[in-house]
């Protein structure tokens, strides 16, 4: 099988690496890639946002199968274009990937397919916006309507700056704050079956001890230990399978990858957010866990085949990531530092692995940090004690000017 992956994040070389491991692949491409990806698979430039592009290269390429990894192009439509060119794709259509895209989308589909998620508000004005803050009281959640890589939702018990983010969006969801633990579920779908993955937890804080501004991740591990009995069939029956089918029945069939961000509350599991792609940073270790070879999965996912897969098979140790950014990040990113250790933070054994995010070689071959999140540090073990050890001895033979990484992923779940 001939795979073209689209994207150029740690989550993208987390799939490439994983699909060049499969013997089932002999040609992997990646556009347009970082530094890491280039050493598994051949990297194209690309527009990723534009079907035609993206469907072309396919078609030069002779890709059996189009993995598009990050939103953004989802919901541009580009598996619309690929799809139409007569390809495999592993993706969404645009107008399914507006689950991610249009928060109102998702509560409407929630709504009619009885999913339990957080009560809400779809807000345009300040008039409308003040009387939904007030309706649920503190904390405040609202969050812009549209797509922000990871940065349009603000909870905060200060009124005012509740109102000033809703002033700053066109249109905002304005909901009541759920509490309880935070588990993002992955389920892989044709449209019509649903393959759940195992759970995993991010960190979307910036600082230890959950501190600082909301990020796109500064790490995550899997499994959870704490979690409860039972949580995977759950979810998959009161969340994954009736909105799939929710979706199929509104003629918006969704495939690809149903990401649920969950909040176990006190009242029970509720959707925090839908995603319309694999999650960055659990992707990480997710697919360090997954056994069942990658591309197969992937592709009955984008010909209606699900149903004819065997059972996915898991490792039953843990595993951990934890992300090196920028300085300044999320606000500020300082870029075009010089990253050392890299070779040096790999085991040789396999359960420490660098995958990078924003990075790009320089003409001397050196890597550079190229975006807010830089790497993601990856290990495995026997258990998250074990992973969490490895990850971070290999964190300290980086070095980055400036970088940054929280000191305490998964920390409470390996005690
Ligand atoms: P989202 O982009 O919707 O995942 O939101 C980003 C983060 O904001 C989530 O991971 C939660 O930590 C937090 N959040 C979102 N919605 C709520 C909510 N209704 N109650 C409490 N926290 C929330």
């Amino acid at each position: 099988m001939k795979v073209l992956v689209i994207g150029g994040g740690a989550r993208e070389h987390a799939l490439c690496r994983s699909l060049s491991q499969d013997s089932a692949v002999t040609e992997l491409y990646c556009a347009p890639g970082n530094a890491g990806i280039a050493q598994v698979a051949t990297v194209h430039p690309v527009d990723q946002l534009d079907g035609a592009q993206v469907a072309a290269l396919a078609r030069r390429l002779d890709a059996d199968l189009v993995v598009v990894g990050p939103e953004a192009p989802l919901v541009a439509g580009v598996s619309d274009a690929v799809r139409a060119a007569g390809i495999p794709v592993f993706g969404p259509s645009g107008k399914a990937a507006q689950l991610e895209g249009s928060k109102a989308f998702a509560k409407d589909v929630m709504a009619a397919a009885g999913v339990p998620t957080a009560r809400s508000y779809v807000c345009a004005t300040p008039a409308e916006a003040a009387e939904a803050l007030d309706a649920f009281g503190a904390p405040y959640v609202v969050k812009d309507d549209g797509l922000a890589a990871g940065k349009g939702v603000v909870v905060t018990s200060d009124r005012e700056a509740a109102l000033a983010h809703a002033a700053s969006c066109e249109r905002v969801v304005i909901e009541e704050y759920l509490d309880g633990p935070e588990v993002s579920l992955f389920a892989i779908t044709d449209g019509t079956t649903v393959l759940p993955l195992q759970p995993a937890q991010d960190f979307k804080r910036a600082l230890d001890g959950d501190e600082g501004p909301n990020t796109g991740g500064m790490g995550a591990y899997s499994p959870l230990p704490w979690a409860p009995e039972g949580l995977v069939e759950e979810v998959l029956e009161t969340v994954l399978q009736p909105t799939v089918d929710e979706l199929r029945r509104r003629g918006t069939e969704f495939s690809g990858l149903l990401y649920a961000g969950l909040a176990l509350t006190s009242r029970g599991t509720r959707v925090i957010e839908f995603n319309a792609r694999f999650g960055d940073p659990e992707t990480q270790v997710v697919l360090a866990r997954l056994r069942t070879p990658l591309a197969a999965v992937l592709h009955a996912s984008a010909t209606g085949a699900l149903d004819q897969l065997e059972p996915l098979r898991w490792d039953d140790g843990a595993a951990v990531t934890v992300v090196i950014a920028s300085e300044g990040y999320p606000a500020a990113p300082r870029t075009g530092d010089v990253i050392e250790g890299l070779a040096d933070a790999e085991a040789a054994d396999g359960t420490a692995f660098v995958l990078h995010a924003g990075t790009r070689a320089d003409e001397d071959g050196r890597v550079l940090s190229a975006g807010g999140r830089v790497l993601s540090v990856t290990a495995t073990g026997t258990d998250l004690a074990e992973a969490r050890g490895r990850a971070y001895a290999a964190v300290d033979r980086i070095s980055l000017k400036g970088g940054q990484h929280r000191t305490d992923i998964a920390l409470k779940a390996a005690r």
